[in-house]
């Protein structure tokens, strides 16, 4: 089999990060977190991390194709070309496809499968309530799993715990209205071309990575 270079899609909460952790650790795959990149970027004091911060926190909308595309770029100039990659969050409208598909033909990359992890809605809404993450590592967590509460420190570095700024229920409601109008197309761009791999977002994580191994016809020893 070639190198493993993947999309993974879906509805907030849908698990995205969870399956892309399982592959950077079990696949050795490189991580590309598009959300997480621009969240940083929205947190820097120059004019373009304001406007980013606008967009992402404040509107809740997308950020524009050009600075997904130029975003992109140089995350993937920065993997080793023989290591493959989890692109986790874009295309996320029917404009970037042609973008994203550059990017991956300039760095010699093949597309090999888009992974879309369904989800039902209200299921999307309650657990956006109740995720939260460490403001000093990122670490992801879910209230009241594994004693996780509010106020206690995050257990890996001690940092506190806070929910995204976007993960308010009206936050909520706007991506997942963006998903369904903007993203859905793209998704089924990728099952026209055959690329679609889709998974069942309700299933326990672990089950998940095994639908999507088998998806991808590995079998690990
Ligand atoms: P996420 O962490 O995937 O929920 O993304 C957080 C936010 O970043 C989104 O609500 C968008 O504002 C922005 N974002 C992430 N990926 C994209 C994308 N492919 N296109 C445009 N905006 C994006």
């Amino acid at each position: 089999m070639g190198l493993l270079n993947l999309v993974l899609l879906g509805p907030p909460g849908s698990g995205k990060s969870t399956q892309a952790e399982f592959a950077v650790k079990r696949l050795g795959l490189a991580h590309v977190d598009m959300g997480a990149s621009l969240r940083k970027v929205a947190q820097e004091p120059s004019g373009f991390g304001k406007k980013l911060n606008e967009i992402i926190n404040v509107r809740k909308e997308l950020v524009p194709d050009s600075v997904i595309v130029r975003v992109l770029e140089r995350i993937f100039r920065t993997i080793p070309s023989r290591q493959g990659l989890i692109l986790d969050g874009a295309p996320r409208r029917s404009s970037q496809i042609a973008g994203v598909e550059k990017v991956f033909s300039e760095t010699e990359r093949v597309l090999m499968k888009v992974i879309y992890i369904r989800l039902p809605e209200e299921e999307s809404v309650a657990r956006i309530a109740i995720r939260y993450a460490c403001l000093q590592c990122g670490k992801p967590f879910v209230l009241g799993k594994d004693g996780v509460d509010a106020h206690v420190p995050c257990m890996i570095c001690g940092g506190a715990l806070e929910q995204r700024k976007d993960d308010t229920p009206e936050g909520v409601r706007k991506r997942l209205e963006i998903f369904s109008q903007e993203t859905l197309p793209v998704i089924d761009y990728f099952k026209s071309q055959g690329k679609l791999l889709e998974v069942d977002g309700t299933k326990d994580p672990e089950e998940i990575f095994q639908d999507i191994l088998k998806g991808l016809h590995i079998t690990m020893k």
